[in-house]
């Protein structure tokens, strides 16, 4: 049975970690470390790694996946291991238990180092960090300057310019809100196992030994929903968007319902009407597919499975579009948030930015709809404009700049994929009406009928938005 540490930056998993294998003889598997050997011994993956890192952005998940499959690849199936630092979302729990299925290997336990954010800021503040093998030091414990592990030589230590309070708190936020999930999915397959990360250093030593002990001797109990709603408490609240002074007046809107529901077609309109921006990640995704880019490789695969592309991937992609100086007046979001882990990152986004979301236009439609409606749509692959085959039997886009340019069907719209992305719909994006419902930003629409009808009631929705602005 193999086992992963959980917790936030700074809850002392590598340490602990360390009297865990020296104890139990388990084998040690860090992604920061795998993506440390994979850079430096220059592997296929390690390039693409580098040019991620090279441009300032996150590595994807998939490379991760791909570098823990080349591992699991060269140990022993009988090894057991300890993971530290992963999984770090559901999508990576749920990769790992898939790809565990098929080896005969099975992660029987997730400890979760629970450490409060007060003690975490306190740590980081007075961390250090060796500038070759990457390793912590708590100035508390270790006075001096350089690092003492042989693997070096006596390289310097030196505190990461990310560990200031602010920066912190903001790594903090997003831990748990990429944590939450993970916790909840293995409290659920009872396999959380919840460990008090503060005090005494060698108190917390035993206490996680004593938990594998039990874990592998079969006698460990798993956390209980009550327990777990505890670590609720240590999430740090996000700003309320609506408390926060100082915000910009801007028109940003959203649009959500299931694909096919009309959300293109409506904000297109909206886009002009109000002369806003429209940001659709799907479309945006798929000319970045066109032009063969990194981002869209690693999106296809999951675009072709009709999967969400991951979180880490899409939320910096829309993060950097927002900071563009075309969406200063408002914009209009149309496939993003997709589920509520987006939909905080959003939040965070937004409050960064000094704005907040006007209002969300929630188009509902039911799923005989929504199938009948994809199975006949059509697409321009320059401009991306929708049409059903019913009513646009030459099949050719109408709008005048693409002359007449052949439609084709989205890959994505075949029935096999529609059927998962009414799946993802209903379980990820759907929770998404009662948050916003919650917030009291939401405008349903039925968006079954005539189409001039729901453009209609669009209008008068955003006219209402924008008529709560202060107008200059
Ligand atoms: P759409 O054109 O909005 O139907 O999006 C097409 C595909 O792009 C989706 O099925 C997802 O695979 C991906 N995608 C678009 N937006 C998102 C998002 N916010 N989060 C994750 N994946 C997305």
């Amino acid at each position: 049975m193999d086992i992963a540490v959980i917790g936030p930056p700074g809850a002392g998993k590598g340490t602990h970690a360390q009297s865990v294998i020296s104890e139990f003889g388990l084998n040690y598997i860090s992604t920061g470390e795998l993506l440390r050997d994979n850079l430096e011994q220059e592997t296929g993956l390690g390039f693409m790694a580098q040019g991620y890192r090279d441009r300032g952005e996150m590595v994807p998940t998939q490379v991760i996946d791909a570098m823990i499959v080349d591992f699991l690849g060269k140990v022993s199936p009988d090894t057991q291991l300890l993971f530290n630092g992963f999984p770090r979302s559901v999508y990576q729990a749920e990769f790992l238990d898939k790809l565990f299925s098929k080896t005969n290997r099975t992660l029987g336990a997730v400890i979760f180092l629970k450490t409060s954010d007060d003690e975490i800021e306190q740590r980081i503040s007075e961390r250090l960090i060796c500038s070759a093998c990457q390793a912590p030091f708590h100035k508390r414990f270790y006075p001096f300057r350089s690092c003492p592990y042989d693997r070096c030589t006596g390289e310097h230590l030196y505190r990461r310019t990310d560990d200031t309070p602010e920066m912190v708190s903001d790594r903090l936020n997003t831990f748990y809100r990429n944590n939450e999930p993970i916790i909840d999915y293995y409290q659920k397959t009872d396999r959380l196992f919840i460990v008090e990360g503060e005090g005494d250093l060698l108190r917390v030593d035993q206490a996680i030994v004593n938990v594998v002990r039990k874990i592998l001797n079969d006698e460990a109990q798993p956390a209980t929903r009550s327990e777990v709603e505890q670590i609720r408490f240590l999430k740090p609240a996000v700003p309320d968007p609506v408390t926060v002074i100082d915000i910009r007046q801007t028109l940003d809107i959203i649009f959500l319902g299931a694909p096919g529901a009309g959300k293109g077609t409506q904000a297109e309109v909206v886009s002009q009407q109000f002369n806003i921006e429209r940001i659709a990640t799907g479309d945006i995704f798929r000319q970045n597919i066109k032009n063969q880019t990194q981002l869209g490789k690693v999106a296809k695969t999951y675009i072709d499975h009709g999967k969400l592309v991951p979180d880490n991937v899409t939320e910096s992609m829309v993060r950097d579009r927002l900071s563009q100086s075309d969406v200063e007046h408002g914009f209009i979001l149309d496939g993003f948030p997709r589920n509520l882990p987006q939909a905080e990152a959003l939040t965070a986004m937004m409050t960064s930015l000094k704005r907040r979301v006007s209002g969300v236009l929630y188009l509902s439609v039911a799923d005989e709809e929504i199938i009948r409606r994809l199975s006949g749509r059509l697409m321009c692959p320059t401009c991306q404009r929708p049409y059903h085959e019913q009513f646009n039997p030459e099949r050719i886009c109408l709008n005048p700049s693409c002359e007449k340019e052949p439609l084709y069907q989205r890959d994505d719209d075949r029935p096999e994929t529609v059927k998962a992305r009414l799946k993802i719909f209903h379980g990820e994006t759907a929770p998404l009406v009662d948050y916003y419902r919650k917030a009291g930003l939401l405008i349903e629409i039925n968006g079954q009928g005539e189409l001039t009808d729901i453009g209609h009631q669009v209008r008068e929705a955003v006219e209402g938005l924008y008529s709560l602005l202060p107008q200059s």
